[in-house]
């Protein structure tokens, strides 16, 4: 089953130059597929709409939106009871990239000369890496490390965290669920994205790695070259 859904779009959705969108959903009953489903579909309709101007203000609005529909989905049927999913959202903006995410699916920015990990994951595991206690290693073994702390759909009032960052020629960025991070570390997506010419293949060489090392989880990536 898979719990995982993306979206990609080159073109302008209502106010943003284009759309990346990766969500991973929770919930049996196939709750968590429905939520992140939801979420993709919801984020879509609620930017096509929206009038406002500023990319981080649209996205934000967007996941809240999202929240709301699900959260109220939820309330109608049982069966889907505390379903949510993460969100990460982003667009680009000449050079410029906005992101804002919920949950612990990833965006990271890869520089020539090292990876940066742009969102930072509302889960237990986190919390534990910021307040003490473990590194960032141990946080990938940890037996609680898929609790998350936040989630689209679960929240009274959904806090949705924005990144802007101005990208250089030969950045390259990465969405992905924690299908991907689990299974790779840091250096080793950052390798194989160095090691492939087009992103196509490099999100492809992405998944193959994730499986190769195990692949326990449905794996959602989006390799994007800002500067083709
Ligand atoms: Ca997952």
């Amino acid at each position: 089953m898979n719990q995982d859904h993306l979206y990609t779009s080159l073109e302008p959705v209502g106010n943003l130059p284009n759309i990346f969108l990766v969500a991973d959903g929770m919930g049996g009953h196939r709750g968590g597929g429905y939520a992140s489903s939801c979420a993709v579909e919801t984020i879509l309709e609620e930017a096509r709409v929206c009038g406002d101007k500023d990319a981080a203000h649209i996205l934000t609005r967007a996941i809240r939106k999202a929240n709301e529909v699900i959260a109220h989905r939820a309330g109608e049927d049982e069966r889907f009871a505390g379903m949510g999913t993460t969100v990460v959202a982003a667009c680009l903006d000449e050079d410029v990239l906005i992101a804002a995410n919920v949950g612990d699916s990833r965006l990271y920015v890869i520089h020539e000369d090292g990876i940066e990990q742009v969102t930072e994951d509302h889960s237990l595991v986190q919390e534990m890496v910021k307040f003490g206690g473990i590194n960032k290693e141990e946080a990938r073994f940890h037996p609680n490390k898929n609790i998350i702390t936040r989630a689209v759909g679960l929240e009274q009032e959904l806090q949705v965290d924005c990144f802007i960052r101005k990208l250089r020629p030969g950045d390259r960025v990465l969405l992905c669920s924690d299908g991907l991070t689990d299974m790779l570390e840091d250096e080793q997506i950052r390798q194989i994205i160095d090691q492939k010419k087009d992103v196509r293949s490099a999100a492809q060489a992405l998944v193959e790695a994730a499986n190769d090392s195990g692949g326990r989880d449905n794996i959602a990536v989006i390799v994007i070259d800002p500067f083709i």
